[in-house]
């Protein structure tokens, strides 16, 4: 690749903005298409956590290391409540930072906005309103989810609320998933992300927020719907014709829990320096990403198979024997050879999530569903596409 050849990326989210960082700082020229009018625009200010638990790293440290910007506001999380089905609540606290909150979309101070304005301080020309429907030249695909695996749906908020996080384990509120609020100066959101049950997504919004205004005594002013999709999913390669794609594009993604950012970025990361080097990006991808993938994917299977006992009998555990979180965390992702052996069953148990992708609603919100030719809400993919 000739060194002043233009670099076009489709996408400018954490994974494309990423890709695009990292080509500029090498000199190249990167043009990124962006389909909606402005960065982060199926987030639109949701509060997101960037987990510190999967290396001993620091997440944020990890950034700067990279060579991307940390220059969004962050709450660091090292301590909060989790509640099983009975409502019994249980410390969920960290020796480490858990997770950083971030918020994401288009406002001043969100990891989106940051990156963006990263990526112009470089040089990159961000095109909005310009959807990439095919690639000529060298380029990345950095489009976001192509199918909806999980969901998360609920509401953004204006609170008195003090900041924090706060979880409930019960699958009659988020199934083989977790209901969880998020509170960060002033504002927060609460939402259901659920692995299965999407037909009744309402009726799990509805119960997530009844739970938290009895647990927790939530306080939601001017409440607007939100929800948005994730795709997980470990591809044989993750290159379409000569170009790498990257992010939940790719189906990168935790598929214990769906702290997808970490994926996007370093994905982007790793996209870029096999064009800059010429090297094999699928090589370098299964390198730094599949182990723990693979092994959040044991994790999931072996998550989704608990059910309401399960959880409480592991909060339970959390409770006698004070676990610090952060160590506890930082091991179910660490890819064990014992896990290993795990992997051939996950697959099977993961791969037959969902068959049915229609919904039975009339003029439907789902965000999830892909009947029709309506579009999947939160992505930009037509139903079925
Ligand atoms: C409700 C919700 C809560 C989440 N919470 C967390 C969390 O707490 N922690 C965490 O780590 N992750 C979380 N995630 C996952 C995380 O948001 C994603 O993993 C991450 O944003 C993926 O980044 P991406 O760049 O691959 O895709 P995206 O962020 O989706 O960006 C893709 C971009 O491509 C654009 N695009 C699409 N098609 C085209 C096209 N043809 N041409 C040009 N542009 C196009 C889109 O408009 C979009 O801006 C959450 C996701 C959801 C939906």
């Amino acid at each position: 690749m000739e060194q002043t050849e233009l670099i076009q990326i489709g996408g400018a989210g954490p994974a494309g903005l990423a890709a695009a960082i990292t080509l500029a700082r090498a000199g190249r020229r990167v043009l990124v298409h962006e389909a909606q009018s402005e960065v982060g625009h199926r987030f639109d200010g949701d509060f997101q956590g960037l987990e510190n638990w999967s290396t001993q790293q620091d997440a944020l440290e990890l950034l700067r290391e990279i060579g991307i910007t940390t220059e969004f506001a962050t709450s660091p999380c090292d301590r909060g409540y989790a509640f099983d089905a009975r409502g019994e609540r249980y410390e969920v606290a960290g020796s480490k930072t858990l997770f950083y909150m971030v918020e994401r979309g288009p406002g001043p101070e969100t990891l989106d906005t940051a990156l963006l304005e990263q990526a112009r301080g470089l040089g990159v020309e961000v095109r909005f309103n310009s959807r990439l429907d095919s690639l000529e030249g060298p380029g990345i695909l950095a489009a976001g989810p192509r199918a909806a695996d999980a969901i998360a749906v609920g509401y953004h908020f204006e609170t008195a609320m003090e900041d924090g996080f706060w979880v409930i384990l019960d699958d009659e509120l988020a199934p083989q998933g977790y209901a969880y609020l998020l509170v960060m100066n002033g504002r927060g959101t609460v939402k259901s992300c659920m692995f299965s049950g999407f037909k009744q997504e309402h009726l799990y919004v509805q119960r997530t927020v009844v739970a938290f205004q009895r647990l927790v005594g939530l306080e939601m002013v001017n409440p607007r719907p939100h929800g948005g999709a994730g795709n997980f999913h470990i591809p044989a390669r993750a290159v379409i014709g000569v170009h790498p794609v990257v992010g939940e594009e790719a189906g990168f993604q935790d598929f214990l829990w769906g702290f997808g950012m970490r994926y996007a970025i370093l994905s982007g990361l790793l996209a870029a320096r096999s064009l800059l080097e010429g090297k094999d990006y699928d090589l370098l991808w299964r390198r730094e990403l599949w182990p723990p993938m693979w092994s959040s994917m044991v994790n999931r299977a072996i998550f989704a198979m608990l059910g309401n006992k399960g959880y409480r009998w592991i909060l339970q555990k959390n409770r006698a024997r004070s676990w610090d979180m952060h160590r506890v965390f930082h091991g179910l992702y660490q890819p064990w050879p014992i896990k290993r052996l795990l992997l051939p069953w996950a697959r099977l148990r993961y791969r037959s999530q969902r068959r049915d992708e229609s919904c039975d609603h009339v003029n439907c919100t789902c965000v999830w569903c892909r009947h029709g030719d309506h579009r999947i809400a939160g992505t930009e993919k037509a139903c079925g596409s």
